[in-house]
């Protein structure tokens, strides 16, 4: 339990019931930068995720106590902690960029096999041209988003708490600062690999990809036949991992933003969230990130973006792989994986689950067959949403329903090319003529969120926020952390966007 008292003094250790290590500390300097993270005047509770707290074993009095909200803003050193800025390296927006590294965060070490970094905390020897800062918005999106996901389904990073202060911080206007406390497995990117690799340091490139794949890919240790390189293997089994998260993405309408090699977990989680956006309206071509003009990480560009961050990835790694053929290889199999995960998760939104060899269904269709008709129903909806501008969310909760109530006209009234989809929705039933409905109507709704963390639902927990009002952020959170459930109270928040959500102008700036 946290203690009683008020607030401890400066420098004075915290002592929380949590047991650290930090086994990232142990690879040695040329890893890393220890240092302590930065002070934030008078910090605040902004959110709090008391499910991340159970998941790090945190007693949840702790989030509401001032020693934590102190420790975790960067204002006193928590006992048994080694905190840490690492360094990488990493490709932005197809260019080389040199050493980057953790500018703006800071690692306190792992506990309950989880890593619990700081991010905002001030500056480290990586921040370049930056104040070492994260404002107040992104914090809240990066916190909200993190959640989401998770409650999603999606691989992702945690987050367990946004502390908020007065301090300003410059971006486009005056802000003010905040940090937020993320957790993950660990938030090793492609370009930790890429730095050591670019600088030929391969004996600190062989440690990093030993401790990678000894920790998280065990299995690649026992790669055998002539594809037996472990680290190879190590490269296969990311590419995996990639492949199944940019699915999700694309399955449930989430759009990153800024897919450098430097955002891209080695685990395969997503993180870093910055400009991301889930759809409103279906357009393929969406570029939800206001500093690319170029559209380079536009929606539907997001799983070649994922495949060329590999070849980044193959390449820093092929001085320990050394067989280029086999290197191409392991990336060659990452249209196929992404292609069949795709395919499996659009199949569940369609609550054809019955097309899955993986899934067992009470009336499994003919494999072949089955599989040609439905990625023709997929490839049709995706091209009807995209020409009548649909809501993707909508569109998808609303098929869910017309399944369990028998009533298609909700889900019809989205289009305008009422023929194109009335003769879409004759061919998706007697795909689905077989399944029985009530079973097919409570995957869909349990596959189809009703609530994504849209933009004007974030803008509008920000700006209360920024009026010192917390509360939509964590009605927000609750109402994010069980996305498929009905919440009478917000059917406004499952509603089409407002007007001036197409004005909200997310950019890198964060
Ligand atoms: P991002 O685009 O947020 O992934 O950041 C790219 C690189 O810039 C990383 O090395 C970040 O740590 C660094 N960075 C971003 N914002 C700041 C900031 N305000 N201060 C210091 N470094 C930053
Ligand atoms: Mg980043």
């Amino acid at each position: 339990m946290p203690p009683m008292n008020a607030r401890p003094t400066p420098l004075e250790l915290v002592k929380t019931d949590l047991v650290w290590d930090n086994s990232f500390y142990q690879l040695g300097k040329a890893f890393f930068t220890p240092l302590a993270p930065q002070p934030l005047s008078d910090p605040y509770w902004v959110g709090t995720s008391p499910a991340v707290a159970h998941l790090l074993r945190l007693d949840r009095g702790w989030l509401e106590s001032d020693v934590l909200l102190q420790a975790l803003s960067g204002n006193q050193p928590i006992s048994g902690t080694q905190p840490l800025a690492s360094v990488y390296s990493g490709h932005q927006f197809g260019q080389w960029a040199g050493q980057l590294g953790d500018g703006r965060a800071i690692l306190l070490g792992q506990t309950n096999g989880l890593e619990v970094q700081l991010k905002g905390s001030g500056l480290t020897p990586y921040s370049r041209m930056g104040d070492g800062r994260a404002v107040l918005r992104s914090s809240i999106r990066e916190f909200l988003c993190s959640e989401a996901m998770h409650a999603l389904g999606i691989p992702t990073s945690r987050a367990l708490c946004v502390t908020g202060s007065n301090d300003e911080v410059a971006r486009e206007s005056l802000e003010t600062a905040a940090v937020v406390t993320r957790v993950a497995p660990s938030f090793i990117r492609f370009g930790h690999f890429e730095h050591f690799s670019a600088r030929n340091q391969l004996s600190e490139l062989t440690q990093l990809a030993d401790y990678v794949m000894d920790r998280f890919y065990p299995d690649c240790r026992h790669a055998v036949g002539p594809d037996g390189n472990a680290y190879c293997a190590l490269l296969q089994q990311v590419v995996a991992r990639t492949a199944v998260m940019v699915a999700h993405w694309q399955a449930v309408g989430f759009c990153h933003g800024v897919m450098n090699t430097d955002n891209m977990s080695i685990l395969g989680l997503t993180i870093d969230y910055g400009p991301f956006q889930f759809l409103d309206v279906y357009d393929p071509g969406h570029i939800c990130n206001h500093s690319d003009r170029l559209g380079r990480y536009a929606f539907d560009r997001q799983p070649d973006i994922a495949h060329w961050n590999l070849f980044a990835l193959a390449q820093a790694l092929l001085p320990l792989i050394k067989d280029q053929a086999q290197a191409l290889r392991a990336l060659n199999t990452f249209k196929a994986i992404f292609d069949s995960s795709y395919q499996r998760l659009m199949g569940h939104k369609l609550g054809l689950t019955a097309l899955d060899a993986d899934i067992p269904h009470p009336c499994p269709l003919p494999a072949g067959e089955g599989v040609t008709a439905r990625r023709a129903l997929i490839d049709g909806i995706l091209k009807l949403l995209a020409q009548d501008r649909v809501d993707y969310t909508i569109f998808w909760r609303r098929l869910s329903q017309a399944q369990a109530s028998g009533n298609t006209e909700p889900v019809r009234d989205l289009f305008l090319d009422r023929p194109a989809f009335d003769a879409w929705m004759l061919s998706y039933q007697e795909l689905s003529a077989h399944i029985d409905k009530g079973l097919q109507a409570n995957l869909m709704l349990k596959t189809n969120p009703k609530y994504v963390l849209r933009n004007h639902l974030g803008e509008n927990a920000i700006r209360a926020a920024k009026r010192g009002d917390y509360s939509g952020v964590a009605s927000l959170l609750a109402l994010l952390e069980t996305p498929f459930d009905e919440h009478p109270d917000h059917e406004a928040d499952a509603g089409f966007p407002p007007d001036w959500a197409s004005q909200i102008e997310i950019s890198c700036s964060s």
